[in-house]
């Protein structure tokens, strides 16, 4: 396989001086490789399967590497550990991209006064929170629900996390990106040679461009600047659960406020009872009928984990004298509410740590419910941005749920409540060896979009395969938005090299593969 427009010949010769400048021992060409940075999690890992990958260790490397892509025209995948299951995982959005994996750059410099780390894109959660666990660094980090991934790949994906430093993108302060030319720049502070403040003030002078470099293909960035939240004096909080559907309605309107005026700090993340059934057991287990999952089969599932139809987790974090008066304002909002069940939460300082995300500690165990209907499983991630309103949300349930019965899938939905807005994330599990049921997937994720537009959401994040189609639904002003990008795009690379397609940014030569819209 070789990228598109390229001869055998002439890639041959590219994987040469890609071995020239990083070592040939860093160049994965085999059909193993390929195999290996595909989306694990695709019904057909060959659609986006990569030509090659390449694993630089310096700064240095890469831009070696991009200059050597420039001179072939072979389009970069950048990835910092690929481990984005649900959205596409290692592999490229355009088939036959040469996968630019920076896993082997794994420098962190923390900097403990002010809370604030410096890292490379290959550290990964487990390494950054074994980093700070062994140095004796009283620091926490947000992780996602899937920690198995980067600290600067998911931030840059612009992933979520459960403590109040969440929203990963928005703790961004400061990046060093070698730009589609192999030129190297930092932003912010970052700017000013031996700057003393580059993780410390976010905007710099002049117009700020981190989040120029979030969800693009405008650059690849070899170190990430984040701030990090002090280790709490406590963290309290209520585990809570609702018995029927239509409780998201007013839970949403109760919390939102809360949320919104910071007595509720991080973001909860609202579940449905799938949540739990699919990380602890397989679908055989309750049922043999592949149909809609029924009241008695739901029902059970809830006996066994003790759960509602919806469960939701709060935390308060900080002082004790804070996090006590919060609490106390949180319970006053639940109270004479049709609550099913309320448990209190509490962890000091000093206490093992609670394994959990929203202590910042990162977990691996919910990858399993990818074994939710047996076979090699998997997920697909669709998740729209909603306003904070209960009736909008409770509708926003009712059709995607109606969506999921259509096409013969479990319904397994959460809702993220955000300072200003709420986020129905999806993971829409699947048997990927059964052929059926992979072809009403895409059915049913276009269904999806569909939706979402027609109320007016778009969705946060996509899945490569979708990218286009997602950006599309983006279009105001007939796609003003994608124009602005792809000006961008061919200003700062002129030979398309860096990640064509993704997020709907096709550079001008490769236009013509833009198979949506
Ligand atoms: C069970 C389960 C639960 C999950 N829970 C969550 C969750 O709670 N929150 C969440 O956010 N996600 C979640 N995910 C999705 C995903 O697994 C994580 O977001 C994961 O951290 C992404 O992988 P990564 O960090 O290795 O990023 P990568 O795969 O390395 O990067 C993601 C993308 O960012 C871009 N990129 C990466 N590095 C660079 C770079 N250096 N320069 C330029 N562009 C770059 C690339 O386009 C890349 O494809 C979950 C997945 C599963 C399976």
């Amino acid at each position: 396989m070789t990228p598109p427009g390229i001869s055998p010949r002439r890639f041959e010769e590219a994987l040469h001086a890609f071995g020239a400048a990083i070592g040939d021992g860093n160049v994965f060409a085999a059909e193993d490789d390929r195999i290996a940075y595909s989306d694990h999690y695709s019904a057909d890992e060959t659609r986006q399967m990569p030509s090659a990958a390449l694993a630089p260790a310096s700064v240095e490397e890469v831009q070696a590497v991009v200059r050597v892509a420039n001179e072939y025209r072979v389009p970069l995948w950048p990835i910092s550990r690929g481990k984005n299951f649900g959205y596409g995982g290692a592999a490229p959005a355009l088939r036959g991209s040469v996968v630019l994996d920076l896993s082997r750059m794994k420098r962190i410099a923390v900097d403990e006064e002010n809370g604030t780390v410096l890292l490379e894109p290959g550290v990964g959660f487990f390494d950054l929170y074994d980093h700070l666990q062994d140095n004796d660094i009283p620091l926490w980090l947000s992780v996602p629900g899937n920690s198995w991934g980067s600290v600067a790949g998911n931030a840059l994906d612009r992933g979520l996390g459960y403590t109040p430093y969440g929203d990963h993108s928005a703790r961004i302060c400061g990046l060093e990106v070698v730009l589609p030319d192999g030129g190297l720049v930092r932003t912010g502070m970052g700017a000013m040679a031996g700057g003393k403040t580059w993780q410390l003030y976010r905007h710099g002078y002049g117009p700020s461009w981190d989040a120029m470099f979030c969800q693009s293909n405008f650059g690849i960035v070899t170190k990430l600047g984040l701030w990090l939240m002090s280790a709490p004096e406590t963290v309290v909080g209520v585990d809570l659960e609702f018995d029927q559907p239509d409780d998201l309605g007013w839970v949403v309107d109760t919390v939102a406020p809360l949320r919104r005026d910071g007595v509720i700090q991080q973001s909860p993340s609202m579940g449905s009872w799938l949540r739990s059934a699919a990380v602890l057991t397989t679908r055989d287990e309750w049922t043999d009928d592949p149909g809609p999952l029924g009241d008695s089969v739901i029902g059970a599932i809830r006996d066994r984990f003790g759960i509602g139809w919806w469960s939701l987790q709060l935390r308060c974090y900080g002082p004790r004298e804070m996090t006590r008066a919060a609490l106390d304002v949180i319970k006053r909002a639940f109270n004479a509410r049709p609550v099913l069940a309320m448990k209190e939460a509490r962890w000091e300082r000093g206490d093992s740590p609670e394994g959990s995300p929203l202590t910042g500690v990162p977990v691996s165990f919910p990858l399993a419910n990818a074994n939710w209907h047996g076979g090699r499983g998997g997920h697909i991630g669709y998740s729209p941005v909603l306003p904070p309103k209960g009736d909008l949300a409770i509708e926003q349930f009712r059709r995607t749920h109606a969506l999921y019965q259509r096409y013969g899938f479990d319904y397994h939905g959460s809702f993220a409540m955000g300072e200003r807005s709420l986020t129905n994330v999806n993971q829409v599990l699947f048997d990927r060896d059964d052929r059926d049921m992979m072809r009403r997937m895409d059915a049913f994720f276009r269904a999806l979009v569909a939706d979402a537009r027609a109320q007016g959401y778009g969705e946060y994040r996509t899945h490569i395969e979708y990218m286009d189609l997602v950006a599309s639904t983006y279009d105001f002003n007939d796609g003003a938005l994608r124009r602005l990008n792809e000006k961008v795009k061919d200003a700062l690379d002129p030979n398309g090299i860096i990640a064509p397609g993704k997020n709907g940014i096709w550079p001008a030569a490769l236009r013509d593969q833009a198979h949506e819209a």
